[in-house]
C-alpha cells in the first residue's frame, strides 16, 4: 500500500477495527499508575494485570510509598502477572526513579521515561497517550503484526512501524489507537489463526489479499507441474 492509498483509506480502515475492537481500559487515569499497570502488562491477561495493579493502589497509593515497599511484599501482591519476579523489582525502581529523580510526578516526554528500567518506547508512549493526553502511537507486539498485515507498515520492528504510521495515521486519532488494535489483535487478527474471514477490513489487508492469491495460484502451480511431466 503506498502512501496516499494508506492515508486515503485509513479512516475506513479504522473504523471497521474500532467496530469490532471496543478497547479495554485499565482502571486507573493517574500518570504514576498508569505507568506501573503499564509496566506489568506486558505478557499478561488484562484481568490479572487489573488486580494486581489494584492491590499495589491499595496498599501503597503513590509513587512514596510504593518506592520504600519491600520486594516480597509488591511479588506477593503481584505474583499472578508474567515475569512477577523482575516485574516486582522494576515497579519499585520505577516508583524511586519518579519519586527522587521527577520529584513524584511522571514526566511527559519519551525520552525522560524510558530512563526507567522496563520503560521503552511502547510502554512511554501508552503513558503519553492515555494518562497525560498527549499524542503518541504506542506499537507493542499487536499493532506492529497488525500494521504489517495490512500494508501500513513493512518492517521488522516496532520502532520502525511506529515511524511508519506516524505518517500515516492522522494525528487526532493517535490517542486510543493502541488499545483498539490491541484488542483487535487479540480477538480477530490474532498472532496465529488470523480470523480473516470474520473480519471487516479484509477488502484493505495486504495479508488476505496475498493468501488469496497464493490459494488461487497453488492448482494452477500443480496443473503446470502435471503437464510439464
Ligand atoms: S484480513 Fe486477516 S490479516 Fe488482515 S487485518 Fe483482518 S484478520 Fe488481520
Amino acid at each position: 500500500m503506498n502512501l496516499k492509498t494508506a492515508r486515503e483509506t485509513f479512516p475506513a480502515i479504522y473504523a471497521g477495527i474500532k467496530s469490532q475492537s471496543p478497547p479495554h481500559h485499565f482502571e486507573f487515569k493517574d500518570p504514576f499508575w498508569v505507568l506501573i499497570t503499564t509496566i506489568m502488562s506486558h505478557r499478561t491477561k488484562d484481568e490479572v494485570t487489573d488486580v494486581a495493579a489494584r492491590n499495589l493502589y491499595n496498599r501503597y497509593a503513590d509513587a512514596t510509598g510504593l518506592s520504600q515497599a519491600k520486594y516480597e511484599d509488591v511479588y506477593g501482591l503481584i505474583s499472578r502477572v508474567g515475569f512477577a519476579t523482575v516485574k516486582a523489582r522494576r515497579v519499585i525502581d520505577a516508583a524511586a526513579i519518579i519519586r527522587d529523580r521527577y520529584g513524584g510526578k511522571v514526566p511527559d516526554t519519551v525520552e525522560e521515561l524510558t530512563v526507567i528500567p522496563g520503560v521503552g518506547r511502547k510502554t512511554a508512549n501508552v503513558v503519553l497517550a492515555d494518562a497525560l493526553g498527549k499524542p503518541a502511537i504506542a506499537v507493542d507486539t499487536h499493532v506492529h503484526r497488525i500494521s504489517n498485515r495490512i500494508g501500513w507498515s513493512n518492517s521488522k520492528n516496532p520502532d520502525e512501524t511506529e515511524q511508519d504510521l506516524r505518517k500515516i495515521v492522522p494525528v487526532e486519532y493517535w490517542l486510543g489507537f493502541n488499545p483498539i488494535l490491541v484488542e483487535f489483535g487479540k480477538k480477530i487478527c490474532r498472532p496465529i489463526g488470523p480470523k480473516c474471514s470474520e473480519c471487516l477490513v479484509s477488502s484493505y489487508c495486504r495479508y488476505f489479499r496475498e493468501s488469496q492469491e497464493k490459494q488461487n495460484v497453488k492448482p494452477a502451480d500443480k496443473t503446470i507441474k502435471r503437464a510439464k511431466k
